[in-house]
């Protein structure tokens, strides 16, 4: 099993569509949230019962998140020295990571990284001086020994090019990603109606996913690679495989999250919604978790194989009414179209051996929710 482990609420950044959204947002979603006020700030749930929940899984891969899980470094340090876990990870932005010593951080399987395209956008977003402060420390880390993944996780809203931005990671003269991911803010929290999503999606993110499936296909082509942009590289695996795919990131039945206080959730956006807690971590055997699945429109929807359901929270809270939501499946649509009408070039490829199915391989549900 994945988990992810909150390690703090504490945030040393406060990026617009995150903590710089929540006094901004309406919080009238329609449902009963009702959130457990008394979390604690800080994992206090004891890193002994914590082992000992983790001992009982063969196959834990541990990622750890906030906040910023930095913020709490003596607890990161403390867990990879004491917790039996296979791997490691961690979801930063970035900032505090060039203080972790190298016999931690080379420890990492992978490391994702919030960043959202060039300077000008990551810098606008998340804070002054967050781009240059991310490559140097990225560069950092290469030059002291670290070999594992380096995941871009871009925000991407109204004022991301997506086509440019993607390709500005994975190709800059300052830090270049092998591996990208994005996720669009949309349908997480109520804001809607402050949002121009629905002219966005048909201008440009819908017509900048289709160039980049183009791109992605031609560098497959013209260098024999296939480049790590997540949200095609495991939807065009199962396209190539037949395989059907539950909800992409894992939540509520291959991945969880355990809470400051040690309750199990099913995501990590499902702070405190006591609701939907599925155990706790004294208590609960981790083989013998519940799961928990997304729900109408998705249990009918004809591209449910392909797309998972996209978000467990979102199909829960239901932030957004259904006209927009619509506007939101409409990009998953549009990125099953441009992949399936992509698939033909990309199994000839592999029949000439110009790629090979193995290109495609990476680890499932490691923090990259792959359906944007
Ligand atoms: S496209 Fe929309 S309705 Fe269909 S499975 Fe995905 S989120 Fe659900
Ligand atoms: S996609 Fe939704 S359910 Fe999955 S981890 Fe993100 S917020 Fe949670």
């Amino acid at each position: 099993m994945f988990y992810h482990l909150i390690l703090t609420d504490r945030c040393n950044l406060c990026c617009s569509y995150c903590r710089g959204k929540v006094f901004d947002a309406e919080e009238d979603y329609g449902i009963d949230v009702e959130i457990d006020e008394s979390l604690p700030l800080d994992f206090d749930s004891g890193i002994e019962d914590l082992c000992e929940f983790l001992k009982n899984d063969p196959d834990a891969v541990l990622t750890f998140y906030g906040g910023e899980p930095l913020m709490r470094m003596d607890l990161v340090r403390e867990i990879m020295d004491k917790a039996p876990v296979g791997k490691f990870m961690i979801q930063t932005n970035g900032m505090l990571l060039h203080r972790l010593e190298p016999e931690y951080v080379n420890r990492f399987d992978t490391i994702l990284i919030s960043i959202d395209g060039p300077r000008e956008l990551t810098d606008l977003h998340r804070g002054a001086g967050v781009f240059d402060r991310i490559v140097q420390t990225l560069n950092k880390i290469r030059a002291e020994g670290f070999k594992g993944e380096i995941i871009a996780r871009m925000t991407v809203v109204e004022n991301t090019d997506i086509y440019s931005a993607v390709k500005y990671l994975s190709s800059n003269p300052y830090f270049s990603f092998s591996s990208v991911h994005w996720q669009i803010d949309a349908d997480f929290s109520n804001d809607y109606r402050k949002r121009n999503f629905g002219t966005w999606v048909r201008e440009s993110y819908n017509p900048g996913i289709r160039r980049l499936i183009s791109e992605w296909q031609g560098i497959m082509e013209n260098e024999g690679r296939v480049v790590r942009w997540y949200p095609f590289l495991d939807t065009m695996q199962d396209l190539l495989t037949g395989r059907k795919s539950r909800l992409r990131c894992g939540s509520g039945y291959i991945n969880y999250s355990i809470m400051t206080d040690g309750h199990i959730a099913p995501c990590p956006v499902m702070v405190g919604m006591k609701k939907y807690y599925l155990g706790h971590i004294s208590t609960t055997h981790p083989l013998h978790i519940p799961q928990v699945d997304v729900s109408e429109p998705c249990s009918r929807c004809d591209i449910r194989d392909f797309c998972g359901g996209r978000c467990l929270y979102s199909n829960i809270i239901r932030p957004w009414p259904e006209n927009q939501r619509d506007v939101v499946c409409g990009t998953v649509r549009n990125l099953y179209e441009g992949l399936s009408e992509a698939v033909p070039g990309v199994v000839e490829l592999l029949r000439q051996g110009r790629i090979f199915m193995a290109d495609f391989d990476h680890t499932r549900y490691n923090g990259c929710e792959i359906i944007p």
